[in-house]
């Protein structure tokens, strides 16, 4: 297997040793490891000669798409920092992260360009902007290599420290962050030694990779790394898109993905994939947010040859960090399915106190961690960097968990969503999960609001399955039955749509936001 340090060098190797294999499949095109090796060079070349250099920022405007990964392996050749800008995000999130970033340059998508040249006009550390020539079904990408076909070479070489990727985190907690990943982080900090590669995660020959979540986010990027890495096919899909993804699946161009669990229920509940054939799919990867046991198990019944894999991680540890691989998820639906599962190989994990001392067996505490993987920094915030990293390198999650006997660790929550109720601490997750063994919770989400007696109350916020009548007394006593009183919502708001974010994570701070109106929350 290779022992590439940095993109370029994949990429080159990749392109040597299976040249006319498929990297990338994209809106039906297919691009082979040599043609993606050859576009990355050229439009690095193109890229130096408009004057793009080390370290400077291209923001990426667009959907997921094949040309998104030839950006951010050509700007890695030349030692540049590609940014994702989330494309569901309001214009002016978008603009914010665009300015904040300090880009140069921005890359647009075909369906993004009007946006991004009014922030051309508009944001002043914007230079250059590719995608706007005039032509809005030219791509940008191919346009500009076709007008630098004869540019000198890069004379650049790549380092493993340089920073590649600069990804904002979700802004669920807060201000979205930039979070600096080097080529180490992308390519060394999870994959390692190849021979280390657990068995249900070692692909074949056939397997084929799907890329469906958004590129702005660790795991659309990161998964869309990942297939290359193993010198296999990558299928790429604009936005998550059910028949698109059925019609990949049935065609055997997907064999193995990853989805966030509010993309996995729509996929199972859909009509159509009783008639197409699944049994090409040997993986389901989920994560990102917490995975309700019954949803895990109606996706395994879905999927009965897929080994499922439950990934933990945040963008500060370029994802994944904790994993529960398919030998611990029964069909039978076992309790440690709740798990998030136990350290990658090389990445230390510890669950501390608030004075950083480390927990006992079943006790919460904070998540902190060490590993290649580590970010090295976020972008201009250096008190909050030191906030997040301490000086040997352990990282802050901000994520609530406990350990096992067996050494399994459970995310709980966010610590910042932890509910604090007559001095007992409840996390939203665990009263979230009963909600959801209730037949008419469609989406439950639980939040702390302000109480005269306790400091903080549970409230459960619902969406009913299909307009279903929610009966809040019996939906208390349904919960009551299976946790702790303390824990069980004294209240209960019905809603018709649940809010989340651009990544699908449900944002319990807008939820919270009206109870709260002129008070201050306390957190820890
Ligand atoms: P922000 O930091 O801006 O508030 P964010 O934390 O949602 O946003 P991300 O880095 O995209 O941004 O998400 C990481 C977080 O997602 C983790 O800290 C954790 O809270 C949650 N998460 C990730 N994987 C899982 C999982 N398998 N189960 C439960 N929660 C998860
Ligand atoms: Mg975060």
């Amino acid at each position: 297997q290779h022992s590439a340090m940095t993109l370029n060098e994949l990429a080159d190797y990749w392109a040597a040793e299976k040249p006319d294999d498929i990297a990338y499949r994209f809106d039906g095109r297919a691009t082979s490891f040599r043609e993606f090796r050859d576009a990355s060079e050229a439009l690095a070349r193109a890229f130096a000669a408009e004057g793009v250099g080390k370290g400077d920022r291209i923001a990426w405007i667009g959907k997921n798409s094949d040309r998104y990964f030839l950006t951010l392996f050509a700007a890695a050749r030349i030692g540049a920092v590609t940014v994702p800008v989330g494309w569901r995000l309001a214009t002016a999130e978008m603009a914010f992260i665009v300015e904040d970033a300090e880009a140069g340059t921005i890359v647009s998508g075909p369906e993004f360009l009007d946006l991004a040249s009014g922030f051309a006009d508009t944001i002043g550390c914007v230079k250059r902007l590719f995608g706007a020539e005039g032509n809005p079904t030219a791509e940008c990408v191919a346009s500009l290599q076709a007008r630098h076909e004869s540019a000198p070479p890069v004379d650049y070489s790549p380092h493993c420290d340089d920073p590649i990727v600069q990804l904002y985190t979700s802004g669920t907690t807060g201000q979205p962050k930039g979070v600096v990943l080097t080529q180490n982080n992308i390519l060394k900090g999870r994959s390692r030694d190849e021979r280390e590669i657990p068995n249900w995660d070692r692909w074949a020959e056939g397997d084929a990779g799907l890329q469906a979540m958004p590129v702005a986010h660790i795991a659309g990027t990161g998964y869309g790394i990942l297939p290359l890495n193993r010198g296999m096919a990558c299928s790429i899909i604009a936005e998550f898109d059910i028949e698109r993804t059925l019609d990949l699946i049935d065609a055997r161009h997907v064999t193995r993905f990853f989805l966030v669990p509010a993309a996995l229920q729509m996929l199972i509940t859909h009509p159509r994939l009783a008639e197409i054939d699944t049994s090409g799919v040997v993986q389901i990867a989920y994560g990102a947010s917490p995975m309700p046991l019954q949803l895990l198990r109606d996706c395994m019944k879905a999927f009965p040859n897929a080994g499922f894999a439950q990934f933990y991680g945040m963008t500060e540890t370029t994802g994944t960090i904790i994993v529960l691989p398919p030998e611990d998820h029964d069909p039978a639906g076992n309790e440690r399915m709740r798990s998030a599962g136990k350290p990658l190989d090389g990445v230390e994990v510890r669950i501390v106190d608030e004075q950083g001392k480390e927990v006992g067996v079943g006790e919460v505490g904070e998540i902190v961690t060490r590993s290649e993987a580590n970010m090295v920094h976020y972008w201009k915030q250096p008190e909050r960097t030191a906030e997040t990293v301490d000086g040997e390198g352990w990282l802050r999650t901000g994520d609530a968990a406990y350990r096992d006997a067996d050494g399994y660790i459970y995310i709980h929550d966010r610590m910042k969503d932890m509910i604090i109720t007559g001095g007992e601490n409840v996390y939203p997750a665990e009263v979230e999960n009963a909600l959801y063994e209730h037949p008419q919770v469609s989406e439950a989400a639980v939040i702390g609001v302000p109480d005269e007696t306790w400091g903080e109350a549970v409230k459960a916020v619902i969406v009913p399955k299909n307009g279903a009548k929610i009966d809040e007394r019996e939906i208390i006593a349904f919960v009551r039955e299976r946790i702790a009183g303390y824990k069980t919502p004294k209240t209960v708001d019905v809603i018709a749509v649940m809010p989340r974010n651009a990544s699908g994570k449900i944002l319990r701070k807008d939820l919270r936001a009206p109870y709260w109106e002129g008070r201050e929350r306390q957190v820890n």
